[in-house]
């Protein structure tokens, strides 16, 4: 079922669990402000989710109540992650979905990383 992201943060979520080490993840890199782990079910060869540290329903809402320190960590390791996994110079892509209107599934923000081959046109026509 779509988040519906005006609702608060729900602690119950799967990845607030995954943060908490109570399921456990493909970690691909952790730092203060963020986690990275490989997608459950990948989309492309490689598909990473990166996600706060922080509480944080959605884009709508890190963007809103986030501190500096949190978006400013939280956006550089989205980069550490792409450039660490030598993505620069082929190229990949960001997705975060918010709300219901996106299919967002999860209500802790994340952001998904798409890479490994020609990803094709952003939306489906
Ligand atoms: P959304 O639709 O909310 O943007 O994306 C949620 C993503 O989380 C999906 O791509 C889904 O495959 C992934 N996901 C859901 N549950 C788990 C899980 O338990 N572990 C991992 N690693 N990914 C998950």
């Amino acid at each position: 079922m779509s988040v519906d992201a005006t609702q608060p943060y729900d602690d119950r979520n799967i990845f607030a669990k995954i943060l908490r080490g109570e399921i456990p993840c493909r970690k691909v890199y952790e730092d203060d402000f963020a986690l990275a782990f490989h997608d459950i079910n990948p989309q492309a060869p490689m598909h990473v989710l990166v996600i706060p540290k922080g509480a944080f329903v959605s884009w709508d809402d890190f963007s809103a109540k986030g501190t500096e320190a949190e978006i400013a960590g939280f956006v550089r390791a989205v980069g550490t992650v792409a450039r660490d996994a030598r993505l620069v110079a082929p190229g990949y892509r960001l997705l975060a979905n918010a709300g219901t209107d996106s299919h967002q599934e999860v209500p802790h923000l994340h952001v998904h990383l798409f890479a490994g081959r020609p990803l094709g046109p952003m939306l489906v026509r």
